[in-house]
């Protein structure tokens, strides 16, 4: 699923080199020195500087978070990569993505994983972005628009749940709708400060095992919950 470039650019490669470089300077905080070829792959193959906005051009292969529209940021990519490497996908996985932003993180997660469903909670940006990974043709990708915090429609299960904002616990519902043997990663902390990320395992007996990965910054999850 999705759009490709025949090429990756010297610009991705250069992009890619950063994100070895943070994955192996982050290696005893995350226990991981190096990150699946698959996602890194996956990572080059998407051409960023669609995802920001244009004045922001030129530094779309920079290892950093930019702002995007309406006081939002698409992700540093070294931490998107990190995130999509903790969820330890399979090609059948059903994932829940909550904050689509600009859409560069799902355009990243779709194509390694069965279905993917996202859910914004700003209109402009979730038109936005669904309409520009529709136009690449990633046809595995469910789009929602409304408070990511309640979850996906009453009953689904998934394998992994990635959610890009911050949150000061942990969603109920989304722990619900996470499958036994299911992983979440999540930022857990206070607003407009450093929160930690946080790799959530739901054991097959429901039991939950939580582990946190690495000191992040991210918005906070909004919404009236
Ligand atoms: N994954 C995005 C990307 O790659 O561009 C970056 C996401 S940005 C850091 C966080 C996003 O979460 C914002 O677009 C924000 O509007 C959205 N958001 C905040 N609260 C939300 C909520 N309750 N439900 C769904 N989305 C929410």
């Amino acid at each position: 699923a999705g759009w490709r470039q025949p090429w990756v650019s010297s610009a991705a490669l250069a992009l890619l080199a950063q994100v070895r470089q943070d994955a192996w300077r982050c290696r005893h905080e995350t226990g991981r020195a190096v990150l699946s070829e698959t996602v890194l792959s996956a990572l080059a193959n998407v051409p960023r500087e669609h995802f920001v906005e244009p004045a922001q051009a030129a530094y779309s292969y920079l290892n950093r978070a930019l702002p995007i529209a309406c006081q939002q940021t698409i992700s540093q990519p070294y931490i998107v990569a990190l995130m999509t490497d903790l969820l330890d996908l399979s090609a059948t996985d059903r994932v829940l993505e909550v904050g689509t932003g600009s859409g560069y993180q799902s355009a990243v997660l779709a194509p390694l994983v069965g279905q993917l469903c996202t859910i914004e909670i700003i209109p402009e940006l979730a038109v936005r972005a669904a309409a520009r990974l529709r136009r690449w043709g990633y046809g595995n990708i469910l789009f929602c628009t409304g408070d990511g915090y309640r979850g996906w429609d009453e009953g689904c299960l998934f394998e992994a749940i990635i959610v890009t904002a911050a949150v000061a616990t942990i969603p109920p519902r989304l722990l619900a709708q996470l499958r036994p043997g299911g992983r979440m990663v999540l930022p857990l902390g206070a607003e407009h400060q450093t929160q930690q990320l946080l790799l959530v395992t739901k054991r097959q007996d429901a039991t939950l095992c939580q582990r946190a990965v690495l000191p992040v910054r991210f918005v906070p999850l909004t919404g009236r919950h």
